[in-house]
């Protein structure tokens, strides 16, 4: 089976700053994403070992962290080139940016959904922005890492809302964190998942 390896960060550690510190980024991608990658491979090699009869495992409980951690690992491989140094007058253009005028009627629009689904997500989780073969857009939450993603959606943007993302910097004022995480949102990156339609490869 597949072992995963952390990919590095597609930028400085103080590329985001103002907006998400250096030391955030440290801990968020050296330790927390870390975390995830040793975790999944710690559960595929269970399964092995369990596959050949070397090791009794309860597959079950085994299985749900393959899951957290396997989808911790695709969502951080998803969400860091998904940011990109702050800019004021951040908006998506191109077609991502008609998709959205289209189906939301405005950009701002868009950002009430986007925004109220980050602020009211209960615990830890993300909102995510995923689009089906026929362009249809879909604002959801997930719980967890792994809890309420639908089977088969490309996810094109991800906000990760797990305090560890912003708990340094911004304390408890996570609405705050969200209000700023659209300066640093990389819509080139969004659009070029538009195009592709690809289901995540993760390293
Ligand atoms: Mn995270």
């Amino acid at each position: 089976m597949k072992r995963f390896n952390l990919p590095p960060l597609p930028y400085s550690y103080d590329a985001l700053e103002p907006v998400i510190s250096k030391r955030i980024m440290e801990l968020h991608h050296d330790k927390h994403h870390a975390a995830y990658v040793k975790g999944a491979n710690a559960a595929v090699e269970k399964l092995e070992k369990f596959a050949k009869g070397e090791l009794e495992i309860d597959v079950r409980a085994v299985m749900r962290d393959l899951s957290f951690h396997l989808n911790g690992h695709i969502l951080h491989t998803l969400f860091w080139p998904n940011l990109a140094p702050p800019s004021e007058d951040n908006k998506p253009g191109g077609r991502i940016g008609d998709l959205i005028d289209k189906q939301f009627g405005s950009f701002e629009n868009f950002k009430k959904v986007f925004t109220t689904a980050s602020n009211t997500l209960e615990g830890v989780g993300w909102a995510i922005l995923y689009v089906d073969p026929e362009d249809n857009l879909y604002i959801l939450q997930v719980e967890k890492h792994n809890l309420n993603h639908p089977a088969s959606l490309v996810p094109i943007l991800v906000s990760d809302l797990w305090e560890h993302s912003y708990y340094l910097q911004y304390e408890n004022r996570r609405a705050e964190y969200v209000e700023n995480f659209w300066k640093v949102i990389n819509w080139d990156e969004v659009e070029k998942r538009l195009e592709k339609k690809e289901p995540v490869n993760p390293p």
